[in-house]
C-alpha cells in the first residue's frame, strides 16, 4: 500500500452570516472569498435570503438553537483561527453569537450588516442595540460602511474628513479595532482604520462599475482570512482591499439587476 501522509491543514477560517441564493454576497461570497484566500472557509447558516440580483424577496432566521448546535459541532471539533460575521437578523442571534465571539480566542471580523444596496433591511430594528452592547464589544475588528456609522452612533459623514470622528464613535462602543468603509462619498474610496490610537488611511482607484454586490461581506472575509494566515490587522486590511478591488473590478452582469463582484480574477 502506498499511503502518503494526509496534506495539513490550512488556516480556518468561519462565516456565521445570511445565505445569498443568488451567489453574490452573504455566505456565498464569504466561502469564494476564503477558497481564493487559501484558507479552509467554514459556515454557520444565521439566515436565509430569496434573492436575486434585484434585491431581496425574503428572509427566514434560524432557530438560535440551530447557530448555536451549528457553532458547537464546528468549535468542538474543527476549531477555528479567525472568524467572521454578517447578516444576523435578529436580536437573540446576535446574542448568540456575541456570546461565542466573546468565549472565542479567534480573532473576529463583524460586518455589522444592515441594509443591503437595494435598501432591504436584514437586521430586525430592535437587534441594533444588541449589536452596539454586545456585538461590537466582542470584535477584533468592526467594518461599517457609513449608512452603518448613522445607524450605530448616529454620526453623519458628509466629507473624508469625517471619517475619523465616525471612527471614534465607533470605537467607543468596544471594538479593537474600527475600519470605517467611505466608499459611498464622493471621489477616491478611502477607508480609515482606527484602534483608539494610530490612524491608517486606504485609499482605491474607483471602478466604473455598477456590479458590486458584495462587496462588504467579501472585504471582512478577506481580512478574517489575511488574519488567519498570520496578519496583523493593518497588513490584514491592507491586503483585503486588494482582494476586494479586484473582486469590484471583475463584477459582471447578471439578471436584470446588479451583479456579483468575482473571485475568479
Ligand atoms: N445578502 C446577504 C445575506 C448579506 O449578508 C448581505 C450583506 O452583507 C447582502 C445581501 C447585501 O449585499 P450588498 O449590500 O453588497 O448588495
Amino acid at each position: 500500500q502506498n499511503a502518503s501522509a494526509p496534506r495539513q491543514a490550512p488556516p480556518l477560517v468561519l462565516t456565521i452570516a445570511g445565505s445569498d441564493s443568488g451567489g453574490g454576497a452573504g455566505i456565498q461570497a464569504d466561502l469564494k472569498t476564503m477558497l481564493a484566500l487559501g484558507v479552509h472557509g467554514m459556515s454557520v447558516v444565521a439566515a436565509v435570503t430569496a434573492q436575486n440580483s434585484l434585491g431581496v424577496q425574503g428572509y427566514w432566521e434560524l432557530p438560535a438553537e440551530a447557530v448555536r448546535a451549528q457553532l458547537d459541532s464546528v468549535l468542538s471539533d474543527i476549531g477555528v483561527h479567525a472568524i467572521k460575521t454578517g447578516m444576523l437578523a435578529s436580536t437573540v442571534l446576535v446574542e448568540t453569537v456575541a456570546e461565542a465571539l466573546a468565549a472565542s480566542d479567534a480573532p473576529s471580523v463583524v460586518d455589522p450588516v444592515g441594509v443591503s444596496k437595494h435598501g432591504d433591511s436584514l437586521l430586525a430594528p430592535d437587534a441594533v442595540d444588541a449589536v452596539r452592547s454586545a456585538l461590537l464589544p466582542a470584535a477584533t475588528v468592526v467594518t461599517p460602511n457609513l449608512y452603518e456609522v448613522e445607524q450605530l452612533t448616529g454620526v453623519k459623514v458628509v466629507d473624508e474628513a469625517g471619517l475619523r470622528e465616525a471612527a471614534e464613535a465607533v470605537k467607543a462602543l468596544g471594538p479593537r479595532w474600527v475600519l470605517v468603509k467611505g466608499g459611498h462619498l464622493p471621489g477616491e474610496p478611502a477607508d480609515l482604520l482606527f484602534d483608539g490610537e494610530h490612524e491608517y488611511r486606504f485609499t482605491a482607484p474607483r471602478h466604473d462599475n455598477r456590479h458590486t454586490h458584495g462587496t462588504g461581506c467579501t472585504l471582512a472575509s478577506a481580512i478574517a482570512s489575511h488574519l488567519a494566515l498570520g496578519d496583523d490587522v493593518p497588513a490584514a486590511v491592507g491586503k483585503a482591499k486588494e482582494y476586494v478591488t479586484g473582486a469590484i473590478a471583475a463584477g459582471f452582469a447578471l439578471g436584470a439587476g446588479i451583479g456579483p463582484v468575482d473571485h475568479g480574477w
